[in-house]
């Protein structure tokens, strides 16, 4: 069975994935980047989050020898041009550190009415093959921000992003309801046939 490395150390991306190619009909061994533990970490030095996918997808393909998927997303809220965009994860200066993101990004949108608080998570999800065949597809969840975080689930900036059509944040959504709706898992499985065209 062909394998297949997804640039994650985090195994419930690997779970998310499997399950959408399993749904898609691939049969592909899907493993994360854990399994090689001697991979560097890629700097994402892209200014999209396509570059910095496709960045991460071609390293462990070159490193590994194997076909690689890898994911980068972000947070664009229309009022602030698409910020924080590439740069949620350290909107706030230090990296990961998702209370001071979140609190920082209400501050700065405190005087904003309901009717301009418009935003997405999006996601680029990149196939790249060792060969250098590259493909990239993008995910996105509409929504709008509240003033405050409600719900306990999730991450980031879950608890302040309610999507189109919904009453509960991100953070009040089951995994399996927000992953069928999620930036992720609409790019994860966008790239699913792609997958299958490219590795037969
Ligand atoms: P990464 O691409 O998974 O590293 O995500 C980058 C950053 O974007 C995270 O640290 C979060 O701040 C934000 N982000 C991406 N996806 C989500 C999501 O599904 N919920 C909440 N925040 C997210």
């Amino acid at each position: 069975m062909q394998r297949l490395i997804l640039a994650t150390r985090n195994a419930n991306k690997v779970t998310e994935l499997r399950a959408i190619l399993a749904g898609a009909g691939l049969s592909v061994e899907l493993v994360g980047a854990d399994e090689y533990p001697d991979i560097p970490d890629v700097p994402e030095t892209g200014v999209t989050f396509a570059e910095n996918a496709l960045l991460k997808a071609h390293a462990l393909a070159r490193a590994t020898g194997l076909p690689a998927v890898a994911d980068d997303s972000g947070l664009c809220v229309d009022v602030l041009g698409g910020a924080p965009g590439i740069f949620s994860a350290r909107w706030a200066g230090k990296h990961g550190d998702d209370k001071a993101n979140l609190e920082l990004l209400l501050a700065q949108l405190a005087e904003i009415g309901d009717e301009h608080r418009g935003a997405c998570f999006a996601c680029a999800a990149a196939l790249a093959l060792p060969d250098g065949t590259e493909q990239v597809v993008e995910g996105r969840l509409h929504g709008t921000l509240r003033h405050a975080p409600v719900g306990e689930g999730g991450f980031g900036y879950d608890p302040i992003l309610q999507p189109e059509g919904e009453t509960r944040t991100c953070a009040e959504l089951p995994p399996g309801e927000k992953n069928a709706i999620s930036h992720r898992g609409k790019a994860f499985r966008a790239l699913a046939p792609v997958i299958r065209d490219l590795l037969g």
